[in-house]
């Protein structure tokens, strides 16, 4: 690892880590360097200062997210995580808690029928036993049926709940 400390036409001085001088000057020619401050692609060595990736530099910043200034690129830096995993990660949590959210709700308000869901389905659709909230389980050519008969239903993701 190489680190340079880079500065853009504007004079904003940062740190860009490369695996060799080769994948500065390549990034430099793509415009693949940007300055954090300025969004400049004008950008060039300000002073160069060769060093192993962290064994010098104390500041735990730079040695867990090196890579700030550049695009990611095949040839820079792969110690950077990628970006959109955490991003990703986090919707799936969202998401996981909105459906146990959502089954917890079921459970509380709904009356389980089981396998019976098509047949109180329709029931309730067509008036022969009062309104009520229901949920159970259908198959596809049953859903497909309700559908049909243009009954109302929701199917939802059921999700595991507590912490499986
Ligand atoms: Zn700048």
């Amino acid at each position: 690892m190489i680190v340079y400390d880079l500065r853009c036409a504007k004079g904003h001085v940062f740190e860009g880590w490369f695996p060799d001088s080769m994948a500065f000057d390549k990034q430099v020619k793509r415009k693949h360097l940007v300055c954090p401050a300025c969004g400049s692609t004008k950008v060039d060595k300000a002073m160069m200062a060769p060093n192993i990736a962290s064994s010098k530099r104390k500041s735990p910043a730079a040695a867990e997210a090196p890579a700030a200034p550049t695009v990611p690129d095949a040839a820079a830096d792969m110690t950077a995580p990628p970006a959109g995993l955490e991003r990703a990660k986090r919707e799936t949590a969202k998401y996981v808690k909105f459906l146990r959210t959502m089954r917890e709700q079921v459970e509380k308000n709904c009356d389980y029928v089981g396998e019976k869901f098509a047949n109180e389905a329709r029931k309730i659709h067509y008036g022969e036993t009062g309104k009520r909230n229901i949920y159970g389980e259908a198959s596809p050519d049953e859903a497909r049926a309700l559908k049909d008969e243009g009954v109302e239903f929701g199917a939802i993701p059921w999700i595991k709940r507590g912490d499986s």
